[in-house]
């Protein structure tokens, strides 16, 4: 237990773990599956090009999304770059994309990266997700699609952003890589808008070492797609595409098959996770758990808070600070919104002030199956203790940083 701010390993004491609590450790599921899998692949010699475990792989999520297609991929950032590259999406050199001021780079870097403008529109000041009357109001006559991004699992407001997309004409995207096995109501992540896109990196729930997909009902879409991975061979055999490298290789599809075996554990704990740290930071001042809409279904892979600086005493950052030191290692997710990162400070003329405030105060904390119960009420009391002498916790960090 922390009584005094001299507990805190930041100021001396000794730290609460000897070996690091992460946010993002990887789900590799059982070691000797995927070992299974990896002696399968090379008895196979079929290393990569539509291999067999990776159609096994695009079955699999293709049904957990509840969709019909499923076009495997190297990362999720190729993923959306082929589809705001579609001919569907149209798009001449300048013309726009709508994309949330809340989201991983990746999100506008895929449009920027097509050479059309990703625009950034604020997001909802609870929820962070993209708010579809913002939305609306940043529509021109040069704008060709929405990214939604189904931000910590939580479904976008999917209904509007399709009316909206279907009254003005435009395609509608969601990337949806931090949502794999959410839900919006009973229907699963993955049939929304025209395609979404999930990310198997290895920090998702489901790890592929890297990987993602785009997942969709449109059957000529798919198409497309499965060609533009493949240096745009179509189903003949002929280039029918500007095509590029986004193949998933079979050791990937070998990990992507194992992670997803454990992913229902995986859940049933994070749900756990997240019951326990609600209870131990209940009274907690200014450090609250976001809270989920019980329609949705989430898998609680991020453990987000807010920390509002007024009422806990201190900073998000410098309670980053003093849960680093404890060998917590909590990340400031988004630390930026789109139009801070220094590429596209131009892409907004609007104010976006939602979307500034939550990065001032987001945090994720550790969760996931590495993390128990007994390490929760750890992480927990150390919070506590840091808010208790907020103030005197912040002006320490200050001079101890300036005297260095
Ligand atoms: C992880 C993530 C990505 C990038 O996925 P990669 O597979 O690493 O390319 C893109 N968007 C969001 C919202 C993400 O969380």
């Amino acid at each position: 237990m922390k009584h005094s701010t001299q507990d805190l390993a930041l100021f001396g004491g000794g730290p609460a773990f000897l070996e690091d609590r992460r946010v993002g450790r990887p789900n590799q599921g059982d070691r000797r599956l995927f070992l299974d899998r990896m002696n399968q692949v090379l008895d196979n010699e079929w290393l990569s090009n539509m291999g067999p475990l990776m159609h096994e792989f695009e079955a699999r999520v293709a049904k957990l999304a509840g969709v019909r297609y499923c076009v495997s991929l190297c990362n999720a950032t190729v993923a959306l770059q082929m589809l705001v590259g579609d001919r569907a999406t149209g798009g001449e050199p300048g013309d726009e994309v709508i994309v949330p001021a809340l989201t991983f780079p990746a999100t506008a870097h895929a449009v920027r990266w097509r050479g059309l403008r990703p625009v950034v529109c604020d997001v909802d000041p609870v929820t962070g997700l993209i708010d579809p009357d913002r939305v609306e109001a940043l529509i021109t006559p040069r704008t060709r699609a929405i990214i939604g991004v189904h931000l910590w699992g939580q479904a976008c407001d999917v209904r509007r952003l399709e009316k909206i997309a279907d009254t003005n004409g435009l395609r509608l995207y969601f990337d949806a890589a931090p949502a794999l096995g959410c839900t919006h109501e009973d229907t699963p992540i993955g049939g929304f808008g025209d395609a979404e896109v999930f990310s198997f990196h290895a920090t998702k729930i489901v790890n592929s070492f890297e990987g993602g997909a785009i997942v969709t009902d449109d059957d000529a879409l798919a198409a497309r797609m499965r060609a533009v991975r493949n240096f745009g061979f179509g189903a003949g055999g002929r280039v029918e595409e500007v095509g590029t490298n986004g193949k998933l290789n079979e050791a990937a599809a070998a990990m992507g098959l194992t992670s997803l075996d454990a992913l229902e554990s995986t859940v049933a704990h994070n749900r756990a996770n997240y019951e326990t740290y609600r209870a131990a930071l209940a009274a907690v001042p200014g450090v609250l758990p976001l809270e989920y809409d019980a329609r949705h279904r989430n898998t609680h892979h991020y453990m987000m808070v807010t920390v509002d600086e007024e009422a806990a005493g201190l900073h998000r950052d410098v309670l980053l600070d003093v849960l680093r030191a404890e060998n917590i290692v909590a990340q400031p997710y988004f630390p930026e919104a789109m139009h801070q990162l220094q590429p596209y400070a131009d892409e907004s003329t609007v104010p976006l002030p939602h979307a500034e405030a939550l990065c001032e105060q987001l945090l994720a904390l550790p969760t996931g199956p590495g993390v128990s119960a007994d390490d929760i009420g750890i992480i927990s009391d150390v919070v506590r203790a840091a808010v208790a002498h907020g103030p005197e916790v912040t002006a320490r960090r200050r001079t101890e940083t300036t005297a260095q």
